[in-house]
C-alpha cells in the first residue's frame, strides 16, 4: 500500500501543498473567507449572476415546483420538462440543432471524447487544454497527441503524420490560465481538411466573448458547421452544470453512448429553471458584457501605467506575470494582506519561469473595486 502520509509530507516539503479556504457568504466581488472580509478577484461568476436575485428566485420556484432530486438518470424518469426546455433554448443561443445536459463540464467532455473515440484513434489537443480534456484520452484509449500551444503549424504536422483511424482536435476556446483565444479559424480549417472532428470547449467564452454572448465560435463568427462545442453553466452562466451542443446526429449518439450522461443522476431540475433563467439574462442584459469590457479596459490601462507585466487577453483572465514562485508567493500574500484575494499560480500548473497574479473580473465589480486592486498592486509590488 502507498504511504500517503509519506507522500502528503513530501507535498508540504515542496510546497505543493493545497488547502481550500472556507467562505461564509455567497459567491460575489465582497466575500467574508476564512473569517476575513475581502475583494474577490478569483471567481469565474463572470456576468455576476451566481447571487442574483431572479436567478436565486427562479432556483426557489423550481425547487417549489420540482422537489430537491430529481430521482433517476435522464435516460430512465429524472428528464424533466424544465431540462428539455433548457435544453431547446441552449441549442436555440448556440445556433445549434440539439444541444445534450450534463451535470459537469468534466464529464461532459469525459462523455463526448469517450463517446467519439477509442482504442486505436488519436486525440490531438493543446498543451494548455483543460485536463478534462487531457484526461478524456486516457479514458476513451485513444492516444494523446498534444501540439504547441495555440500553434495550428505543430499540429498540422501531427495530423499529416498520423495514421488512418478516429481523430478529434480538442481545444479549449479560451485558455484558462492566460486568458487567450483559441485561433478557431486555422484549426477549424485543419480538422476539415485532415477529416478529424473539432470540439471547443468555450467553458470561459461562452456567455462573455461575441456582441451576443454566444463565445468564441461568435467572435471568430465560425459557429457555422463546428462539429462539436461544449459550454459550461458554472461560470458566466453563474449556476452549474455543462453542455455539449451539435448535430441531431451528434446529440443522439451521446444520449444513446456517453457513458458519464447515461450512467449518472440528473442534475436537480429546479438547477435547470434557475440556468433558463439565467439564458435569459445572458441573452438580454448585453451591459453585463459590455460593464465587463469596460472593467477589463480599465484594469489592463492601469496595470499598464503600473508597468506590470501583462499577458495578452482580452477576457476577464487577466494574468499578471511576475517570474518566480517565490515572487508569485509573495505579491499575492501582500495583496491578501490589503484584503484583495488574487491566487498565485505557479509551476506546475503553468511553465517554469511565468508564475503568475492570475485576476479575473467580473461585471459584478464596479469600478473602484478594479482601481483598489490596481492599488494594492502598487503596493505589493513595490516593496
Ligand atoms: C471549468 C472548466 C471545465 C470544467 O467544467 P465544470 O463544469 O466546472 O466541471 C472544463 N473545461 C474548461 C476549459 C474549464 O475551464
Amino acid at each position: 500500500m502507498r504511504d500517503l502520509s509519506a507522500e502528503l509530507a513530501r507535498r508540504q516539503a515542496g510546497h505543493l501543498y493545497r488547502r481550500r479556504r472556507i467562505s461564509e457568504s455567497p459567491q460575489g466581488p465582497a466575500m467574508r473567507i476564512d473569517g476575513r472580509e475581502c475583494l474577490s478577484f478569483c471567481s469565474n461568476d463572470y456576468l455576476g449572476l451566481a447571487n442574483h436575485p431572479a436567478v436565486v428566485e427562479a432556483a426557489r420556484q423550481g425547487l417549489a415546483r420540482w422537489g430537491v432530486g430529481s430521482g433517476a438518470a435522464h435516460l430512465v424518469n429524472g428528464h424533466s420538462a424544465a431540462h428539455h426546455a433548457l435544453e431547446e433554448e441552449l441549442a436555440d443561443f448556440a445556433g445549434t440543432q440539439r444541444a445534450l445536459l450534463f451535470s459537469t463540464g468534466y464529464m461532459a467532455n469525459l462523455g463526448v471524447i469517450g463517446a467519439l473515440l477509442g482504442r486505436g484513434d488519436r486525440l490531438f489537443a493543446d498543451r494548455l487544454d483543460h485536463a478534462s480534456l487531457l484526461d478524456g484520452a486516457a479514458y476513451s484509449g485513444a492516444r494523446l497527441q498534444r501540439y504547441a500551444h495555440a500553434e495550428p503549424a505543430d499540429l498540422e504536422r501531427l495530423l499529416q503524420q498520423a495514421p488512418a483511424g478516429g481523430r478529434l482536435v480538442a481545444t479549449d476556446g479560451v485558455f484558462s490560465m492566460d486568458g487567450d483565444l483559441a485561433p478557431l479559424p486555422e484549426l477549424q480549417q485543419l480538422a476539415r481538411i485532415h477529416d478529424a472532428w473539432l470540439l471547443v470547449d468555450d467553458a470561459h467564452g461562452f456567455g462573455v466573448l461575441g456582441e451576443q454572448g454566444r463565445g468564441v465560435l461568435e467572435h471568430f463568427a465560425v459557429e457555422t458547421d463546428l462539429p462539436v462545442m461544449v459550454g459550461t453553466l458554472g461560470k458566466a452562466f453563474g449556476t452549474s452544470g455543462a453542455f455539449v451542443a451539435g448535430s441531431e446526429d451528434l446529440i443522439e449518439f451521446l444520449i444513446q453512448s456517453a457513458r458519464t450522461y447515461i450512467y449518472t443522476t440528473a442534475a436537480p431540475a429546479a438547477l435547470a429553471e434557475a440556468t433558463r433563467e439565467s439564458l435569459r439574462r445572458v441573452r438580454s442584459e448585453t451591459w453585463r458584457r459590455e460593464k465587463l469590457r469596460a472593467l477589463i479596459a480599465r484594469f489592463r490601462a492601469g496595470a499598464q501605467q503600473l508597468g506590470l507585466n501583462l499577458a495578452p487577453s482580452m477576457t476577464p483572465i487577466q494574468p499578471v506575470h511576475v517570474g518566480t514562485a517565490a515572487d508569485a508567493l509573495r505579491i499575492g500574500e501582500a495583496l491578501e494582506q490589503q484584503g484583495l484575494l488574487v491566487p498565485a499560480i505557479r509551476p506546475p500548473t503553468v511553465p517554469e519561469g511565468t508564475a503568475r497574479l492570475r485576476v479575473t473580473l467580473s461585471a459584478a465589480h464596479s469600478e473602484q473595486q478594479v482601481d483598489r486592486l490596481l492599488d494594492g498592486f502598487a503596493h505589493a509590488t513595490t516593496r
